[in-house]
């Protein structure tokens, strides 16, 4: 058995008038993700965490931008495919640890529901998943309420 850590990290703009998915939960807010799927950014973050955990590269190589296919893809459907993948090298998820960086709107409110989403997906406990909140002080594109920000790290058995 060998324990194996992945790390990810992604950001998408922010749009007027967008839907905002964030860890598959809507959150109600004026503007939403840009991105060739659903922008979901905290999601996209866990993926490449796992990838990075099983050696599988990044998901720029699972889900192109130029295939069609994954154009508005439902939000939760992406990490199913990489949750099959991690479960064909025997893989096991022992714990994520995540960090959403956004200036607006409020995330904590969301976060036990975003668990809720994430977590029989991932096949851990609601312990096994740490989701945390910040802002960035007012600095950057992030800290001007233009883009969300995660990061998120996977502890791994294969
Ligand atoms: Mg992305």
């Amino acid at each position: 058995m060998r324990i194996k850590i992945g790390i990810g990290y992604d950001i998408h703009r922010l749009q007027e008038g967008k839907k905002l998915f964030l860890g598959g939960v809507k959150i109600p807010f004026s503007k939403g993700l840009t991105g060739h799927s659903d922008g979901d950014c905290l999601i996209h973050a866990i993926i490449d965490a796992l990838l990075g955990a099983i050696g599988e590269g990044d998901i720029g190589q699972y889900f192109p931008d130029t295939d069609p296919r994954y154009r508005n893809i439902q939000r939760t459907k992406l990490l199913e495919i990489i949750m099959g993948q991690v479960r064909k090298k025997n893989g096991r998820v022992h714990h994520i640890d995540c960090i959403i960086i956004a200036e607006y709107p409020k995330i904590g409110p969301h976060i036990d529901r975003m668990k809720q989403i994430l977590c029989p997906l991932l096949q851990i406990q609601a312990n096994d998943l740490g989701i945390k909140a910040k802002t960035n002080e007012g600095m950057g594109p992030v800290g001007q309420g233009e883009a969300i920000a995660a990061i998120a790290q996977a502890l791994l058995e294969l």
